[in-house]
């Protein structure tokens, strides 16, 4: 789940990071009236769920309330990254003598949250990896024992030759990893971490992803949840209790279980087609699942084709017929079904699809191969 940089500046506020303050406004009157509140120069920022902003002209300084106003009518409405700007957060202004990035992401390889500072700040992170590698300096931390005074002190030497800017950077670090661990984060970042004229540190911009997994246990950040920001059709997934993660291709894949679905997803390549979507139905056996599922794939127009790949354990394969047939019923689906069965009641599911004039295969390969030749026989 992402949320917003007003939203990761509160947590880091409350791990004592020096954050400048800040107010959101969803109109150009409250940015304005936060301006006036806050005097001199203030910064109108869109708050969307991506980076980028300031390239995109989401990120714009204000001399006065009245431009501040100016700046936040043009922002409002913006589109960036398919992204409307509902809110912009509006914050004093800070002088800038120095730019650098502090960041931590969970790293699959070494299993750990990893630091990644660098002295080059302000750009994309993915920039520099590519075009200077060597700028970026990594440090795997024991999940034991957190960022030791220690290697905070060492990655802060990476970014600045001042003693105390050092000083108050290593504290920033340990800060920004309790705040990562606090909120269940898969990343936390601060970009441009800044030195000011007078040599203060402090994070002006923040980027926070929570880890999905995290937020059963975490109901404060779960309220952090922006359902505008997200893509439509994996909020009512959420809503319907399905796993769903939406796709570039044109193949609508509805499986049950996690595994088989990656699986599924793989063979759809394999064959020369691309997946719509990431999509679990689960384990249970509720047709109202099914109806769901099948609701969410076709309200996305890029599907040409539904793919049903259904291994009966728990799950009842007379169950997702009958789910199949209930939504075909209730959904005009423009679109032809593939469907696989096999396990648990594979038989009288079948019968139910068959009585109602699909016909099902029980070969995982034949049913994905068929399902591809539809979409490219169709020229998409
Ligand atoms: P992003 O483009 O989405 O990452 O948004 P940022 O918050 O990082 O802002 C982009 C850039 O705008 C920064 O790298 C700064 O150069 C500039 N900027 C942001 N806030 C301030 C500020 O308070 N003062 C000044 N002078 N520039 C700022
Ligand atoms: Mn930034």
């Amino acid at each position: 789940m992402d949320i917003h940089e007003y939203q990761a500046k509160e947590l880091f506020r409350a791990q004592g990071i020096p954050v400048p303050p800040g107010d959101v406004a969803t109109t150009p009157d409250e940015a304005e009236q936060i301006a006036r509140k806050f005097g001199g120069t203030v910064v109108v920022k869109a708050q969307v769920h991506t980076g980028g902003r300031g390239k995109a002209g989401g990120v714009k300084l204000a001399k006065s309330p009245e431009e501040a106003r100016e700046h936040a009518s043009r922002i409002l409405g913006m589109q960036i990254k398919d992204l409307t700007v509902e809110r912009v957060l509006v914050t004093p202004a800070e002088e800038i003598a120095s730019e650098a990035y502090v960041g931590i992401i969970v790293d699959r390889g070494s299993k750990r949250a990893v630091f990644m500072v660098s002295a080059e700040g302000g750009v994309d992170i993915e920039e520099v990896a590519e075009t200077n590698p060597d700028a970026i300096r990594k440090l795997a931390v024991d999940p034991r024992y957190g960022l030791l005074p220690h290697q905070a002190y060492s990655l802060a030497t990476e970014l600045y030759d001042d003693v105390k800017q050092q000083r108050a950077t290593a504290k920033i670090m340990q800060q920004l990893y309790d705040a990562f661990v606090e909120a269940g984060a898969s990343l936390a970042e601060i970009n441009p971490l800044i030195t000011t004229p007078d040599g203060q540190v402090k994070a002006i911009d923040a980027k926070v992803t929570i880890d999905d997994n995290e937020l059963f246990r975490k109901p404060h950040i779960e309220e952090l949840r922006d359902s505008s920001s997200e893509d439509p059709s994996e909020v009512a997934a959420r809503e319907a209790g399905l796993t769903f993660i939406k796709l570039d291709g044109s193949v609508g894949c509805c499986v049950n279980g996690a595994g088989l679905a990656m699986a599924t997803m793989d063979l759809v390549k394999f064959y020369g087609g691309d997946p719509a979507n990431f999509l679990d139905i689960g384990g249970s056996s509720n047709p109202e699942k099914v109806v769901n599922a099948l609701r969410i794939i076709t309200s996305d127009p890029a599907v040409r084709v539904i793919l049903f790949n259904i291994f009966g354990g728990i799950t009842r394969c007379d169950d997702v017929a009958k789910g199949i047939v209930t939504a075909t019923q209730q959904i005009d689906i423009q679109v032809p079904i593939v469907i696989r069965l096999t396990g648990t009641n594979e038989a009288e599911g079948v019968e139910i699809l068959e009585s109602a004039g699909f016909s099902a295969m029980t070969d995982m390969d034949e049913a994905v191969k068929k399902a591809v030749q539809l979409v490219t026989r169709e020229g998409k």
